[in-house]
């Protein structure tokens, strides 16, 4: 049996009679960039999150770059980041000229341990960037909590301040990978000051193309998302503010419209696809199962179990044996992500060592992304946990 990681063809089948038409429409409007499917789009996404505005942007890498710019984050400030997640979570600081600051995640949920913040904040720390990665909700009150308890106050949604000094830290969220995830029972999106959405094609929402959003309840934000994305304009040809071009095609909005009405579904596929996962490789002694937290609906973006490794043998040799395995069933598998943030080469100026961010490190060597889509057949899941059990007896 060959099980791909991901299979977009078999969503892109299940949908093909309502997707014609919709790209069918922005051809013979001509609406090629923003334009009504874009804006219709943008207001049932915000509905959905209990958010007030959003905008589509050209990418999630782009909406985490808008976000700490219209925030005023520039050169000099630091934005603080889980070091175990994608690359792009720490490009929007540095498109910003500010630096990013590494924390490590929490061993249970994977996302930045609230207890590691208050330590890396510095007089320059401008924001803290919450990632619910593989799908689930970082702990948003653990880290208010943390903050509040170490003499700063929560002034407004996602903005605190120092008691003592005035400065200001914005929490802001990176949901390209929790698209309708919820932290005790309230959407993601809505929770920090602003937050910033991927639709990149293999995302549990997905556009036929590059495609993000960012999203806020602040009016003021709101307006400056809109001027960012349309060269700092809101009149052609006066440009009142610094901008750039990070306006989502008309043809990424029509896909995103008609997906859109199946994403409760396919996040309900996800889950039960998890739930099995996570029935059929309970007890096998070899593997740590991802867990959802008491606080947390978790949408399996991705599902990662971590291979335990054993004394004497390098850390990632376990997974990567029985990845190789996996590979030779016929059965595609993922790294997420195999070099944390602090020990990438492009960040070797900032000076972190290996060995500083246990968890994530431990999560780069044993973590395994099992195949993950709506569509996964329980036959398939069945098969994918037959081999697994099949290589921790042999
Ligand atoms: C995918 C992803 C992004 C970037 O989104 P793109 O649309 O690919 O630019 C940002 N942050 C995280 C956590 C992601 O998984």
């Amino acid at each position: 049996m060959n099980i791909p990681f991901l299979d977009l063809k078999a969503q892109y089948r299940s949908i093909k009679d309502e997707i014609q038409p919709a790209l069918n429409s922005v051809l013979d409007n001509t609406a090629y960039v923003l334009g009504k499917p874009v804006l219709e789009f943008e207001k049932d996404f915000a509905a959905m999150h209990n958010a007030k505005y959003c905008y589509g942007v050209s990418s999630g890498t782009d909406g985490n770059h808008m976000v700490l710019w219209a925030l005023g984050v520039g050169h000099g400030d630091e934005v603080i980041i889980p070091a175990n997640t994608f690359i792009a979570t720490a490009w929007g600081a540095t498109l910003c000229g500010a630096t990013p600051v590494f924390v490590d995640c929490h061993p249970e949920s994977y996302n930045i341990d609230p207890g590691k913040i208050t330590a890396a904040i510095t007089p320059r720390t401008k924001a803290i960037v919450a990632v619910h990665l593989y799908g689930q909700p970082a702990d948003v009150d653990g880290i208010s909590g943390s903050l509040v308890g170490g003499g700063w106050l929560l002034e407004g949604q996602g903005v605190f301040v120092n008691t003592k000094t005035g400065q200001k830290i914005y929490l802001v969220e990176d949901c390209a990978q929790a698209h309708i995830a919820e932290y005790k029972k309230v959407k993601v999106g809505g929770i920090g000051i602003a937050s910033s959405f991927s639709f990149y094609p293999g995302k549990n929402l997905g556009a036929y193309g590059e495609a993000g959003a960012v999203m806020t309840n602040n009016e003021g934000l709101a307006k400056k998302f809109k001027m960012i994305r349309d060269h700092g304009a809101e009149q052609k040809y006066v440009h009142l503010s610094y901008g750039h071009n990070y306006r989502m095609e008309g043809i990424q909005g029509a896909v995103l419209g008609v997906k859109l009405k199946h994403i409760n579904d396919w996040t309900d596929g996800r889950r039960r696809a998890a739930a099995k996962y996570r029935k059929l490789l309970s007890g096998i002694e070899g593997i740590i199962l991802p867990k959802e937290m008491e606080y947390a609906k978790h949408v399996y973006h991705l599902f990662v179990i971590q291979v335990r490794s054993q004394k004497s043998e390098v850390r990632s040799q376990r997974r990567d044996e029985l990845q190789k395995y996996l590979n030779e069933n016929g059965i595609a598998t993922g790294l997420h992500y195999p070099v944390p943030l602090h020990t990438q080469p492009c960040f070797e100026h900032l000076g972190y060592k290996k060995g500083e961010f246990p968890e994530a490190e431990r999560l780069a060597e044993q973590g395994l992304s099992l195949p993950m889509y709506s569509e996964l057949t329980d036959e398939q899941i069945e098969y994918v946990c037959g081999r697994i059990k099949e290589f921790f007896k042999k």
